[in-house]
This record gives C-alpha cells, sequence and structure tokens, in this order.
C-alpha cells in the first residue's frame, strides 16, 4: 500500500472483471476511494469488499454505461458520496470480433455504445466537476485495436480508433482546466472479453492465438494507470502503448 493517492475519487468503469477490477484495487491500494462501476452488481460487491477489508473506501454504481442517463449517474454517485471525482478510468469495454462481410451489426451498435459512446457520456458529466475543482484526470482505455487492424477488427477498431480521436481534442480542450488525459493501449490480456465474441470462428482463431503466447496479466495495465495518475501534475501522460513481448 502507499498513500499516493490519499484523498483522491477514483471511478473506474468496467470494474466488475479484468483490467477494470484490477485497477480499481491498484487505486484503493495507493489510498484513492473507489466507485465501482458495471452491470453485474455481486462482482462489484465482492470487490468493495476486498477494498474495504484491508481500510479502503469503496462504493458500488451498478450501471449500463451505453445509457447516457445511466453513465452521468455514476460520476454524480461520486461527488455524492465522496464529495469530488479527480480521477475516472473508462475502461469498460466490449470486442466483438468478426469479419465485416456478413456481420451481425448488433455487435457493431454494442461496442460502438459501450466502448465509445459510454465512454465519452462518464467524460462529459466529469469534466464540470473537475474544472469546479481546478482539475482532474481521466484515462481511457482503448487497444492496440485503436491505432492498427486485422481482417476482423474492423468494427471493434473502429470504436477505439474513436477512443483516440477523441481523447487526443479532448487533451487539447481541457489541459487549461488542470485537467488530464490519458490513453493507454494494450496488446493481449488474459481477462474475460473473448468469452463475448458472437463469431464462432474468430473466437475460435483468437482464443487458439492466445495459447500461443504468455499474455498480459490485468494487473499489467492496472500498473499503467497508476503510473499516469501519480505522476507530478506537470506530467500529462499521453499514451501508453503496451504488448506483450510474445506478441508481435
Ligand atoms: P472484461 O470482459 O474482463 O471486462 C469488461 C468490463 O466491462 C466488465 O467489467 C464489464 O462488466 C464491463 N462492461 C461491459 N459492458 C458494459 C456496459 N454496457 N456497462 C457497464 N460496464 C460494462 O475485459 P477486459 O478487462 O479485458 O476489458 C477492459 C477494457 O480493456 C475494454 O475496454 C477492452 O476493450 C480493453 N482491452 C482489453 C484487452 C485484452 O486483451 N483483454 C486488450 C486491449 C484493450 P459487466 O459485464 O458486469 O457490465
Amino acid at each position: 500500500r502507499s498513500d499516493g493517492l490519499a484523498g483522491k475519487v477514483a471511478v473506474v468503469t468496467g470494474a466488475s472483471s479484468g483490467i477494470g477490477a484490477a485497477t480499481a484495487l491498484a487505486l484503493a491500494a495507493h489510498g484513492a476511494s473507489v466507485v465501482l462501476v458495471a452491470r453485474r452488481e455481486d462482482r462489484l460487491q465482492d470487490l468493495a469488499r476486498q477494498v474495504q477489508s484491508t481500510g479502503g473506501h469503496a462504493e458500488v454504481a451498478v450501471a449500463d454505461i451505453a445509457d447516457e442517463a445511466q453513465a452521468r449517474l455514476t460520476v454524480e454517485r461520486a461527488v455524492s458520496v465522496f464529495g469530488r471525482v479527480d480521477i475516472l478510468v473508462n475502461n469498460a469495454g466490449l470486442m466483438l470480433l468478426g469479419p465485416v462481410t456478413g456481420a451481425d451489426t448488433t455487435d457493431w451498435r454494442r461496442m460502438i455504445d459501450v466502448n465509445l459512446l459510454g465512454l465519452m457520456y462518464t467524460t462529459h458529466a466529469a469534466i464540470p466537476h473537475m474544472r469546479t475543482q481546478g482539475g482532474g484526470h481521466i484515462v481511457n482505455i482503448s487497444s492496440v485495436s485503436g491505432r492498427g487492424a486485422s481482417p476482423t477488427s474492423a468494427g471493434y477498431s473502429a470504436s477505439k480508433w474513436g477512443v483516440g480521436g477523441f481523447s487526443e481534442g479532448l487533451r487539447q480542450e481541457v489541459r487549461l482546466d488542470r485537467i488530464r488525459v490519458t490513453v493507454i493501449e494494450p496488446g493481449v490480456v488474459a481477462t474475460e472479453l473473448t468469452d463475448h465474441i458472437t463469431h464462432q470462428d474468430t473466437k475460435v482463431a483468437y482464443e487458439g492465438r492466445i495459447q500461443t503466447m504468455i499474455p498480459l496479466e490485468s494487473e499489467d495495465i492496472a500498473a499503467a494507470v497508476v503510473y499516469a495518475v501519480t505522476q507530478p501534475e506537470r506530467v500529462n501522460v499521453n499514451e501508453i502503448l503496451i504488448r506483450p513481448l510474445d506478441q508481435g
């Protein structure tokens, strides 16, 4: 544990598993109070108890961030319970890989709604509070697929490329409000992300590819988030790209 983030309040979306859960634990271990956002309440309650058992402060905010009103409420919860919002980690996401040809376009809408619009809604809700407080930090979890693409990643890459564009414009806009913006672009991380792929051939192929490598752990990405948010205020870590050593 460290107290480098003592007094800070962090909202973490997608905290019910994988990178989001690891990030919430890491931020709490550095002294931040955390608001845990996702749809699966049981998972969030377990995580909140874990944070509280080590002396930390956690609040559960069950929300589908594809719904603008629900997304906004997660930020308002942070302000009503803990009095402020210093860090927003936009991590919730879906990776519904598959070819464009013959795609189930529902997959595209889900990815744009969660990966891109959901992140924009929470950001929109957080900025006024951060401005009033005199600063803040928005960390957006993109992907290597936010800067490169492959035949089955077009829809996912579209959503993550959008995160990159939004983040860069946002960075330039809000820096004078002392709000920092960081984009993190992980390569393959061992999480539940692949479970939801609906295109079966792509799912099998992707899972086979993971078998050929030692993927990153969620904690590796959590460490990158902690690095970005614990830098001196003059330092704006714009972008971090992290691949497993085994990933070409
Ligand atoms: P997981 O599937 O383990 O976690 C995804 C999280 O997002 C869950 O907590 C899930 O919670 C939440 N989520 C999904 N939809 C919604 C929604 N509509 N509203 C609120 N929360 C939602 O995968 P990861 O931890 O791997 O993914 C986290 C992020 O990292 C994603 O943005 C992903 O694109 C990105 N990433 C992951 C990589 C990897 O290889 N694993 C590589 C590069 C980027 P719930 O279902 O309870 O709502």
